[in-house]
């Protein structure tokens, strides 16, 4: 069936926290509901978006001091706003890096200038209260250069995304999440504008604006010329259950950063522990594609999608590579092995669009009028939910007036347009291995499932409770 909707003023593809982030302030801006249409590929919250997981950390911890003060921005936002308020955990993060790494200094700099409190944990003595106040921080740990920060947590990432659906629809907000009706699957193009979008179902959708916000999906056949900008990278994450005892030794823990090896946080009120791998990467695929005008995006990598996961094209379902295991068990050992030997609850890759300097790509397209992209989360986009669409609206002017802009001054917003930009070098151009993919090695992840990890026995792989 193809049929015209309404023309609605704008459409946002993708349902994450950008898009979400920005359909609710859109609202809470006052513009009309039946000017915006919110569009996601999925059911909500959808399998595929990097949005969708148990915990996501809320740090203040950046070596650029832009994102920090856009960090305190958003805890106050975690903090004040009720929709947000109860899904976020300030519990504090307890930062580890190899002795002499140049991030943890520039960070601490970052943040002892802007007044934010950190305490260094270097001397037995220190480290020692560190274990007497955590008390499942058993490691040796003496390898490590650390420090805590108070300030910041954790959010849980899916109650947070329903919260914020729930706000917009209760503004009026129209919504949908489906694999036909919702994935849009083209443009409608008159002349050098878009008109709106078409979507699996064969449906007409228009509007004079579209913003796409489709994360990890964010590809040249929807953008055309975004080439490698955007680069989809899966990252590994396991949760294993606490027993009552360690649940109640790990309450208010922090959440554990061992910069670019990987993260833990505290334990969910189910008992759910989770952790991630930061350092490993994980592509998929890599074609050249050809957007309507014939131009050639080269070397485009795709995520690998968890919904078609479910469709059996992959047999490894749910599963990460063996590399990634080691790793995960490796960092518990440094920090916690009390925890080493317990069996995995579940595992999945998780997939965000990452750039090769860490900046969102938050910008209208430079050629197609009415065109807009909002994504390029790079592995540290969640955060930002609470208050992020409030800077999408205002980066690309989405509003013809409103009072987004009283609340940033010029500085701030010249800062996010130059930061954010479109245009800047892809994953292709940039060489210096420190920078592109921001130091990150990435492992085909066909090649990866295949390969086996070191016998090393480690107990519990593979094993459910
Ligand atoms: C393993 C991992 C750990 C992370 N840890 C942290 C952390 O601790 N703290 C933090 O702040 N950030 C973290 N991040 C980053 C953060 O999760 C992402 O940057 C952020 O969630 C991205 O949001 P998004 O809205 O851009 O994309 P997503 O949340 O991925 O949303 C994109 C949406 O677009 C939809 N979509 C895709 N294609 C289409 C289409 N054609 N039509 C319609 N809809 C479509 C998808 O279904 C999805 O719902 C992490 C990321 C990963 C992968």
């Amino acid at each position: 069936m193809s049929y015209s909707s309404q023309p609605y003023e704008i459409i946002i593809v993708g349902a994450g926290a950008f898009g979400l982030s920005t359909a609710l302030h859109l609202l809470r801006q006052g513009v009309a509901p039946s000017a915006v249409l919110l569009l996601d590929s999925q059911p909500f919250p959808s399998i595929d978006a990097a949005s969708n997981d148990t915990s996501r950390a809320v740090r203040v911890d950046y070596g650029d001091q832009f994102y920090v003060k856009l960090a305190q921005r958003t805890i106050k936002a975690w903090r004040d706003d009720p929709v947000f308020r109860p899904h976020y955990h300030e519990c504090g993060r307890l930062h580890a890096a190899i002795p002499g790494d140049r991030h943890g200094t520039t960070v601490r700099k970052n943040l002892r200038a802007l007044g934010i409190e950190t305490t260094d944990l270097q001397s037995g003595k220190e480290r020692g209260s560190l274990s007497e106040r955590y008390p499942g921080l058993n490691g040796r740990m003496d390898r490590w250069d650390l420090y805590f920060t108070p300030v910041g947590g954790w959010a849980h990432p899916r109650d947070a995304l329903i919260a914020g659906m729930a706000e917009y629809q209760r503004l009026g907000g129209e919504f949908i999440g489906d694999t036909h009706h919702g994935r849009v699957v083209g443009n409608i193009m008159q002349g050098g504008r878009v008109e709106g979008v078409r979507t699996a179902d064969s449906s007409s959708r228009r509007a004079s604006k579209v913003v796409y916000a489709t994360g990890a999906f964010t590809h040249p056949s929807l953008l055309p010329g975004l080439n490698t900008q955007i680069h989809p990278t899966g990252f590994a994450v396991a949760h294993w259950r606490l027993t009552p005892e360690e649940q109640e030794t790990w309450r208010n823990h922090p959440v554990v950063d061992l910069h670019h090896h990987g993260y833990f946080f505290p334990p969910d009120d189910t008992g759910l522990m989770k952790m991630g791998t930061g350092i490993m990467g994980f592509g998929h695929g890599s074609a050249q594609t050809k957007d309507a005008r014939g131009k050639i995006s080269a070397g485009v990598a795709v995520p690998r999608a968890n919904s078609s996961l479910q469709a059996s094209r992959h047999e490894d379902v749910g599963k990460i590579p063996a590399m990634a295991e080691q790793a995960i068990r490796w960092i518990l050992e440094q920090m916690c092995p009390s925890l080493v030997k317990k069996a995995i609850f579940d595992t999945k890759v998780c997939w965000d669009g990452m750039t090769p300097d860490g900046g969102w790509i938050i910008d209208q397209h430079p050629d197609i009028s009415g065109l807009y992209v909002a994504a390029g989360g790079s592995g540290h986009g969640f955060k930002f939910l609470p208050i992020v669409g409030e800077w999408i609206i205002e980066t690309l002017g989405l509003l013809h007036k409103g009072d987004v802009a009283n609340r940033l001054d010029e500085n701030t917003k010249e800062e996010m347009r130059r930061k954010w930009a479109w245009g800047r070098p892809t994953n292709m151009e940039v060489h210096d291995p420190s920078v592109a993919l921001q130091g990150r090695p990435v492992v085909d992840l066909e090649t990866a499932m295949r390969t086996r990890g070191v016998d090393r026995r480690t107990p519990g792989v593979g094993a459910k409770l």
